[in-house]
């Protein structure tokens, strides 16, 4: 299966070395012409406003939206949540895809240095889930139909809407590929 990761900015690599461990086919995604024939999509952490911006210059922005509103099994990483939210609080500053509907808080968890690990429990995954957050968002809103799948201190960190999964933290840092094996089961089903 070929599996397009977002490779405008940010930890794009990190995400296509996960995807490849399963046993899966990484795609950089870089142009409308690289979405052709995924089975699954990754928006990777960075920066957000950068990444849209830079999406949007790409001619990358409704391409995008398209494949998602197709069906395509996603997966928002970070900057990625906040990409595929359909706002943010406070005032907007940028470009975003609308495919979560969820209004997302950035650096909510505080600064660079409010950095911090935990133990999250996942709906769906035993055990724990080593989380890594950097420069965090949370979620502030769930809109209707979108699930919460793990929280830290009731904020939602992880959400899931159909087959478009978003994450705070960083599942691609620590070597636990169990959220990259959810979007490829999403994927199997599609
Ligand atoms: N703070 C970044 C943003 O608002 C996200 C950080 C990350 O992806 N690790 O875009």
């Amino acid at each position: 299966m070929r599996v397009g990761v977002l490779a405008l900015q940010g930890d794009f690599r990190e995400h296509a070395a996960a995807v490849g461990a399963l046993g899966a086919e990484p795609v950089l995604v870089r142009t409308a012409a690289d979405l052709a024939g995924l089975g699954a999509l990754v928006l990777p952490g960075g920066e957000s406003t950068t990444m849209g911006n830079l999406a949007e210059r790409f001619g990358l922005f409704e391409p995008l939206r398209s494949a998602i509103a197709g069906g395509l099994p996603t997966l928002g990483t970070c900057a990625g949540l906040i990409l595929l939210a359909a706002g943010t609080t406070g005032p907007s500053v940028q470009p975003q895809l609308g495919m979560l509907d969820v209004t997302v808080e950035r650096n909510a968890f505080g600064r660079q240095v409010d950095s911090f690990e935990a133990d999250l429990e996942v709906a769906g995954l035993p055990g724990t889930v080593r989380a890594v957050f950097i420069r965090a968002p949370w979620v502030a809103r769930v809109g209707e139909g979108v699930e919460v799948l793990a929280s830290v201190d009731g904020h939602p960190v992880m959400v899931r809407q159909g087959k478009v999964v978003g994450t705070s933290f960083h599942p691609e840092l620590t070597g636990d590929l169990r959220v990259h094996r959810l979007l490829l089961d999403m994927a199997g089903e599609h």
